[in-house]
């Protein structure tokens, strides 16, 4: 049983399985999970953009650059690459982009979210 299936549980046995922000009561399909907590759907919608998000946006915004041919600074991007973390199959479970160079230079660009919105 995953951690997530052992908080719902434990919730259920102790008084409901409840939004952990406003403490409604969830019914299956109806919310998600925030780190180790489950979120309502109105919760969730407040909650604004999170780290896959942006870094959906970042490989977006960079794929169309490079399709622009465009030339940042020293940096040239209309050969280079970009994929999540995920898709370069990183072992990590941070969210962020790995940026390859047509001259061979990597890089990892890691996105941590400092502050919420509420
Ligand atoms: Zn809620």
């Amino acid at each position: 049983m995953s951690t997530r299936e052992q908080i719902k549980q434990w919730m259920q046995e102790n008084g409901g399985f409840v939004c952990a922000r406003c403490g409604a009561g969830l019914e299956d399909g109806d919310y998600d999970w925030v780190d180790q907590e489950a979120w309502c759907r109105s919760c969730l919608d407040e909650r604004g953009p999170d780290e896959e998000a942006v870094e959906g946006m970042l490989v977006e915004l960079i794929r169309t650059a490079e399709c622009e041919d465009a030339t940042y600074g020293d940096v040239d991007l209309s050969g280079a690459s970009v994929n999540t973390f995920e898709q370069a199959c990183l072992l990590t479970r941070d969210r962020g982009v790995v940026l390859r160079l047509p001259g061979g230079q990597e890089f990892q660009i890691t996105i941590v979210q400092s502050k919420g919105a509420f």
